[in-house]
């Protein structure tokens, strides 16, 4: 008998699975219907020897010192500051929009207060920021909006900014210094060996069993198991009772070039041409040395594997339904990217499943002997 059954061996499923075995002495069994472990991080060497991202770039980047701390734990790291370039009017600029985007991109020789006092004689005033499009609208004006943000969201979610929670493009900031970070936060750097590794030592203990190439419905009924805890699409879960929740997937297009390298930073992004949305040359992330190098490219798609919840409020009402269906369903716990439908980045998701964790455990019974030897069982508050 298993105390839990985990769908899902990606960060989500995984994290709660090492916690589980490690620190509650659980028996788990970590169930995948893909045929390896680390859910979307998983990297591998291609037949060339290049380390590449199966599932597209993933840099890791956290302001959580408890999430890096753990993970820590399970891997060494390799410092690494994301930059990315947008090609925008023939030129390739920083992303996000810094001092250095407007000089080049206008042929200006602006310093901070005056690139300060540029965005704001550009920017719409908006009394409420509701949508992507507010956001960008109200802090660089139509013009920046128009070259950065709406053919690249448009190619990536197939609605208009203004159709996007705001959350959305609030994802990358407008800068008046010369910062061309793509992040800014405290902790950001590359597992040392891959996320694969990584994931190959989190997963690494007596308690956990691992089952790959399984649709966890082809087995749940055979199982002995206490508690699932499921990571893939909520929707999915409960057989889209209340509908389809929408997802949008990508397309992942592979190269290896003969050159050693392709491209002048990490990722370049392409907002108006191409129907790729950017080129990610993997190299730069993980500091690998090799003659050759490779890099993806990235189609968004309608259909395929669900890659992104889609942040908008029609969305979100659907999944509220789903997550109150979840609340009265005994036995079954849900986190991660899909099983809560949240645009999540890794480290919201190792915290997520931390938080679960501790949630668990503060439910489970504990064990107090009486005076008289007996056992008796509590729930904590
Ligand atoms: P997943 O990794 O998707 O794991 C869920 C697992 O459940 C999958 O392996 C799936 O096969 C399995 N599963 C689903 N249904 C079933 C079933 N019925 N039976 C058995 N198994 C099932 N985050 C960052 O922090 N930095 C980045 O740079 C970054 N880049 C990204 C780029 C792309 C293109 C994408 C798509 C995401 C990116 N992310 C990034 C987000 C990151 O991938 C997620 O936050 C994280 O991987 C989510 O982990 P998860 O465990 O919730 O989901
Ligand atoms: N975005 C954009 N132009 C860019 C970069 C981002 O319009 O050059 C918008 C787009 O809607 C994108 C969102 O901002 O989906 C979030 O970007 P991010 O790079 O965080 O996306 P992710 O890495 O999660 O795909």
């Amino acid at each position: 008998m298993f105390d839990y059954l985990i769908v899902g061996a990606g960060f989500a499923g995984s994290v709660i699975a090492e916690r589980l075995a490690s620190k509650a002495n659980k028996k788990v069994l970590i169930i995948d219907k893909r045929d390896h472990i680390a859910g979307n991080t998983y990297d591998y060497y291609n037949k060339d020897g290049i380390l590449v991202h199966k599932y597209g770039p993933h840099i890791f980047h956290t302001n959580s010192k408890e999430v890096y701390e753990y993970l820590s734990q399970f891997t060494t790291w390799r410092p690494y500051e994301h930059r990315v370039l947008g090609s925008v009017d023939g030129q390739l600029v920083p992303i996000p929009i810094n001092l250095d985007t407007i000089n080049k991109l206008y042929g200006l020789n602006l310093c901070a207060d005056q690139v300060e006092d540029f965005f704001a004689s550009k920017a719409v005033k908006i009394d409420r920021i509701a949508t992507s499009e507010d956001v960008v609208l109200s802090k660089v004006g139509k013009e920046l909006y128009e070259k950065f943000f709406r053919g690249y969201t448009r190619k990536q979610w197939d609605l208009d900014p203004s159709e996007l929670d705001a959350s959305v493009t609030a994802r990358v900031p407008t800068r008046t210094n010369r910062d061309n970070r793509y992040f800014t936060d405290t902790y950001q750097a590359m597992p040392q060996y891959g996320y694969t590794q990584l994931f190959r030592k989190m997963l690494s203990h007596p308690n956990i069993k691992i089952m790959l190439n399984t649709d966890y419905k082809e087995i749940i009924k055979d199982i002995p198991h206490k508690t699932v805890i499921f990571t893939g699409p909520i929707d999915s879960y409960f057989d889209y009772c209340y509908g389809k929740l929408p997802y949008r997937s990508i397309e992942f297009k592979f190269e290896t070039l003969d050159q050693e390298t392709f491209q002048p930073t990490g990722t370049v992004n392409y907002p108006n041409e191409h129907p790729y949305t950017r080129i990610t040359e993997f190299k730069y992330l993980t500091g690998q040395k090799h003659p050759k190098t490779s890099v993806v490219y990235e189609y968004p798609k309608a259909e395929g594997d669900p890659y992104y919840p889609i942040p908008r409020a029609e969305n979100n009402e659907i999944y509220k339904k789903y997550q109150l269906l979840a609340a009265t369903t005994p036995n079954v716990y849900f986190t991660g990217r899909l099983g809560t439908y949240k645009y999540y980045n890794m480290d919201q998701v190792v915290a997520q499943s931390l938080t679960l964790f501790k949630k668990l455990v503060q439910q489970a019974p504990e064990i107090h002997l009486n005076g008289n030897g007996h056992k008796k069982t509590t729930l904590q508050s």
